[in-house]
């Protein structure tokens, strides 16, 4: 049987992490992708690369650094600051860039399709995040039926998240194995804090990825 294949959206954050891990599980070749897409903060794409490293699979790095000509957000200008604490409900956070899992995902696919990969895998996530539009599931199945179109290629999206709370997350890190290499390598603080290790990892502890990671860690494993 021919070895089924897959490309992980994968910025070495927690979701996509424990993402990495659950599609080693899934698939016999596993290749992480990661976009360089200027962000604040290197400390990203350096964890990445470890996570990457320490996982035993092929990593690529694709360069898509042009977010902030289009719309100015706090996740690629230092000169914006992110918001504290958790966005009310109803509300987009600045941190939000419009379209980015869009763009994620049709470079995914091509990236997929010359390898001749049907299966991309994503963090997105209903659950807990900021009611970013792009992370439902209505624009996951659309996004497949686009991409499948656009390239005469069937896709298929695995978003395994996508109803889970973040302590379920943490709690399939566990289930996976991976859960040191989860608090220990990978990075959401939007601050680029990495100087104090916590029960949860590394970050400020007051930006509202490291709010949700926390709370979620507090609330899988409460001591
Ligand atoms: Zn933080």
């Amino acid at each position: 049987m021919e070895a089924r294949k897959a490309v992980v959206l994968f910025s070495g954050g927690q979701d996509s992490t424990t993402l990495l891990f659950w599609a080693k599980k899934h698939f016999d070749q596993v290749i992480a992708f990661t976009i360089a897409y200027g962000q604040r903060h290197e400390i990203e794409l350096t964890q990445a690369k470890k996570i990457a490293q320490i996982a035993e699979v092929e990593h690529v790095i694709i360069p898509m650094n042009f977010f902030h000509y289009l719309a100015p957000n706090a996740l690629t200008h230092e000169t914006i600051p992110v918001e504290k604490g958790l966005p009310s409900s109803g509300t987009l956070p600045n941190t939000f860039v419009p379209g980015r899992n869009l763009f994620f995902l049709t470079a995914a696919a091509a990236f997929a399709y010359h390898k001749n990969i049907h299966d991309l895998v994503g963090g997105m996530c209903q659950t807990d995040y900021s009611g970013y539009p792009d992370c439902r599931e209505p624009f996951i199945q659309s996004a497949e039926k686009t991409l499948s179109l656009a390239m005469d290629f069937p896709f298929k999206i695995h978003t395994p998240l996508m109803y889970l709370t973040k302590a379920q997350t943490w709690q399939m890190a566990k289930a996976l194995g991976c859960l040191e290499i989860v608090i220990e390598y990978s990075h959401t603080c939007y601050q680029g804090e990495r100087t104090k290790r916590h029960p949860w990892g590394y970050g400020c502890g007051e930006c509202p990825a490291c709010l949700l990671r926390k709370r979620g860690f507090e609330e899988a494993f409460p001591c």
